[in-house]
């Protein structure tokens, strides 16, 4: 392989649209129907392009990128360690680095997971705040929207004490909510419940008195981690009989602090976001979670393009569970080698992440608008 110089870099600040209001979570309010994913552009003097999101927002655009126009894309690529060099252009490095070899990042990765990777739906907020008129109603038919699309898995929020209700009342509705959800969508589709910290090890337990019983793939950040609070979690799960698993992580930007937990068995599922840490640290952790037993679940939440990571990450080893769909849908991409039926995502081969540019979309909505660096290609 000879060199593959990069001669220009844009940035658009895409945009995700939700079919439906996304309402708040036990910690942040409305989340909105529309949010950002920002996309790289990376060209090539042979007329090839890497695209992915950007990582660490535009102070690292402006920082990194002007420095990597006219050198060679694969200065940025160990095939030991994976892309190396860049943060901000991290993903769209692996685009083209798997492009250069014909493959699909997940094969510079591994071949160890199957070609049919799970995902849930991740966008069963608070609606039933939005819709006070009829609230259990409402989400009952978000619930049944999810399986109506394929969803075979199903995360939703509770912890509506912590600051939305009042505390007694919060804690009735989320008991009340999941049993309606399961109720909803039966018995084989799986239901995660995520409380984004909102309660305390013991309402946690209070509320697993409650809905334990509705069959709960896995407790997410119920209370903020702590190896004590999880090891009494745990021990009164299991002593209930109930396999739920623990899953968390979230909200830490390496995975240093979440050790003491992973060494201590009393972490399932590491959820470290994609974009904020990126792949190549993800390859390192698949490996990590594996000596601990531990499986991946990477956080994507409002990242279409974050979803597609992730799926590579689920194709290539063994050790991934399932992948949180967003609710936006990013306009200016298409994802042209990932297909989505029976409540799975299955790749077609296609080089690179198997995400195109939608030029059309491009053309009418980012083109003049974004920012470039370097010359034209
Ligand atoms: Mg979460």
């Amino acid at each position: 392989m000879g060199s593959w110089r990069i001669t220009r870099i844009r940035v658009l600040n895409a945009i995700g649209d939700s079919p439906k209001m996304i309402g708040c979570n036990a910690r942040l309010p409305n989340h909105g129907a529309q949010t950002r994913d920002p996309i790289v552009r990376l060209e090539t003097d042979v007329g090839i392009e890497g695209i992915g999101r950007l990582r660490g927002g535009m102070d690292a655009a402006d920082r990194e990128l002007p420095q990597l126009i006219g050198r060679d894309v694969f200065e940025f690529y160990d095939p030991e360690v994976g892309v190396v060099g860049t943060t901000a252009a991290e993903f769209a490095m692996w685009d083209v680095v798997a492009k250069s070899q014909g493959k699909p990042v997940y094969a510079l990765l591994g071949d160890a997971g199957s070609n049919d990777v799970d995902a849930y739906d991740g966008g069963l907020y608070f609606c039933d705040l939005l819709y006070p008129d009829r609230p259990l109603e409402r989400v009952c038919e978000e619930a049944a929207e999810s399986v109506a699309r394929g969803f075979r898995a199903i995360k939703m929020k509770v912890g509506r004490g912590h600051k939305w209700m009042e505390a007694e009342e919060g804690f009735r509705r989320d008991v009340e909510c999941v049993a309606a959800v399961r109720e909803t969508i039966g018995p084989n589709v799986k239901l995660m419940v995520d409380a984004n910290n909102g309660y305390d090890v013991s309402g946690a337990m209070r509320l697993f008195r409650e809905i334990g019983q509705c069959d709960i793939y896995w407790a997410e950040e119920m209370f903020p981690e702590t190896v004590e609070d999880y090891r009494v979690f745990r021990d009164f799960l299991r002593e209930n009989g109930w396999n739920t698993l623990i899953a968390d992580g979230e909200t830490q930007g390496e995975v240093t602090p979440l050790l003491p937990l992973m060494e201590a068995g009393l972490l399932d599922a590491l959820q470290l976001d994609i974009n904020r840490v990126g792949l190549t640290e993800w390859k390192r952790l698949a490996g990590l979670c594996k000596q601990y037993r531990c499986c991946g679940a990477p956080h994507t939440w409002s990242s279409q393009f974050g979803l597609f990571i992730s799926l590579h990450l689920g194709r290539a080893f063994d050790n991934f569970l399932a992948h949180e769909v967003p609710a936006y849908n990013v306009d200016a991409i298409l994802p042209a080698g990932i297909e989505w039926y029976g409540g799975q995502y299955h790749f077609t081969g296609a080089p690179g992440w198997g995400v195109v540019v939608n030029e059309r979309v491009y053309n009418e909505k980012y083109r003049g608008e974004e920012k470039v660096y370097g010359g034209t290609s």
